[in-house]
């Protein structure tokens, strides 16, 4: 049997590592992604203010892959037939990314496919936005290098006594992913102490969620020193402690070189000028296209309108209220038993954090994030699965892991400093939230935490050699948990 996986990040390659652990070598792992290095994405918010470089974050694949007994192919997946077509069984088209032969079109058959494609980072959903526009970035490892470059020069500009105005959060009123943009800001706002030149700057958050502490999961109930505590209180108090200005229920509709145009849940249209600004995309599914045994087109079927891949999951159309917590996907099978989809590709049935719309009709709704932690137990169920169906020749997925069951530990970074940094260390249980269980706030008060402190910035930079050593499959690799 061949298992193919398409992606080498936290989920995929999770995936791919414990496929082969647990699998006879008769069997093939095969790996299919565009990138050969691997890249630690939690860290490239410490890449982007310039404290870690690309090489402590990225690594060689092929190397690992080689040493682990999977096959690697550097290419990106452009379609995928899930019937088999013509002559050939299921099987994926793909285009080289390798250099010597660049854009070659190949043909990879699979019995099992997990689709594990993370994001495409739609910058084109707003004018002006993103590297190759106006904005910064540090979604991926490149940008984050440039990024930290721009970063050098303002600090440069600052020390020579001018003024500036750092916007740093979501460039779209569908923006996910906000607390990357938060780490960013805390990272960014401490360098800027450390190097002396914190006077010289106003910083403002600027993001879609309604208010502070939504993070995509419609806030969070925090036990905190025996206390509980919203996620707004606990971040707004972070924000004034920092002395950080921030703007909620905003979306960016157009950026130009010196000034962020927006409107608000309000209706208002508002103006900001900048100096520098690391605004996130909003997330799509990467561009795949799906056809039947007779070569008609089926992506529909398979794929949301914003590309992510339709699992088992409840798609009905339902009204914000009458979701359920069931409704979220367990085995992250698709309507081919044999096809999956995890992490950032599968897609969510239904916000977590209530859309809401201004009075022109513009939908201002943070989208449900899918953070590293599940994606990985995703990885791990998915592949476990996997082993079990082909054990058992049958096309029954044993292991579950819903995002309404699931939890999430977090830590999130503001500063990068042994003795005077800190991080935000949370935990939330579920994550989807469950009413009927926990009618008070949805989320178990005895598991969803959140502390502040210095011991949150050791335990980050642990769990980043942590998962790095654990992704290079180093000895007892498997010990290390998701
Ligand atoms: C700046 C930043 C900071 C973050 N910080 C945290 C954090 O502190 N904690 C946390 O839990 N989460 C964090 N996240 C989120 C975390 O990175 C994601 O949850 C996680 O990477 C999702 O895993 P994934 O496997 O779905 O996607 P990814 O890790 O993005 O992997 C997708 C893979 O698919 C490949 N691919 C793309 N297109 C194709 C194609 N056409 N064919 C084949 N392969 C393809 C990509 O090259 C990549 O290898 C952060 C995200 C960002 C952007």
């Amino acid at each position: 049997m061949r298992v193919l996986i398409l992606g080498a990040g936290i989920s995929g390659h999770t995936a791919a590592l414990l496929l082969r652990r647990k699998l006879k070598k008769e069997h093939e792992v095969v790996v299919l992604t565009p990138n050969a290095k691997w890249n630690w994405i939690p860290s490239n918010i410490w890449v982007g203010i310039g404290d870690m470089s690309a090489k402590d974050v990225t690594f060689d694949l092929k190397p690992i892959y080689e040493r682990a007994g999977i096959k690697f192919i550097q290419a990106k997946a452009t379609e995928v037939f899930p019937e088999g077509f013509e002559e050939k069984k299921n099987f994926v088209r793909a285009e080289s990314t390798e250099e010597a032969t660049f854009s070659k079109v190949i043909d990879v058959e699979y019995d099992f496919l997990i689709n594990a494609t993370g994001p495409r980072l739609n910058f084109q959903a707003t004018p002006g936005l993103g590297p190759e526009a106006h904005t910064h970035s540090v979604c991926t490892v490149g940008h984050a290098e440039e990024t930290s470059e721009a970063f050098k020069q303002l600090i440069e500009e600052m020390k020579l006594g001018n003024q500036k105005t750092i916007v740093i959060g979501t460039g779209h009123g569908l923006c996910t992913c906000q607390g990357a943009a938060f780490e960013y800001l805390f990272n960014l706002e401490f360098e800027l102490r450390q190097k002396g030149v914190r006077d010289k700057a106003r910083i403002i958050y600027l993001s879609n969620e309604s208010e502070l502490g939504d993070f995509g999961v419609g806030g969070i109930a925090l036990k905190t020193g025996g206390f509980v505590t919203p996620s707004k209180t606990f971040a707004e108090s972070l924000f004034v402690e920092r002395n950080v200005d921030w703007i909620t229920g905003a979306h960016v509709k157009l950026v130009e070189s010196d000034k962020i145009h927006y409107e608000t849940l309000d209706g208002e249209n508002h103006t900001l000028e900048y100096s520098f600004a690391m605004l996130l995309p909003p997330f799509g599914g990467v561009p795949l296209k799906i056809y039947d045994k007779h070569g008609a087109e089926i992506s529909s079927e398979l794929l949301n309108p914003a590309g992510f891949m339709k699992v088992d999951a409840d798609y009905t159309t339902k009204s914000f209220e009458e979701w359920l917590p069931d409704d979220w996907p367990k085995t992250y099978q698709t309507k081919y038993k044999n096809l999956f989809a995890i992490g950032i590709a599968f897609a969510p049935p239904h916000q977590i954090s209530k859309p809401k719309k201004n009075k022109h009709g513009t939908v201002i709704a943070p989208a449900p994030p899918r953070t590293g932690m599940p994606s990985a137990i995703m990885g791990r169920i998915v592949a476990n699965s996997i082993v079990h169906m082909i054990k058992s020749n049958s096309l029954d997925a044993p292991y579950t892991a819903s995002m309404a069951e699931l939890g999430a530990a977090c830590v999130a970074s503001a500063g990068a400093n042994a003795f005077k940094g800190s991080a935000v260390a949370m935990t939330m249980y579920p994550i989807v939230p469950n009413y009927k269980i926990y009618p008070e706030t949805g989320r178990s008060l005895v598991h969803t935490t959140g502390e502040i402190g210095t011991a949150g910035h050791w335990i980050k930079k642990l769990l980043h050699f942590a998962f790095i050593y654990k992704a290079k499959a180093l000895p007892f690799w498997w010990i290390i948990p998701e």
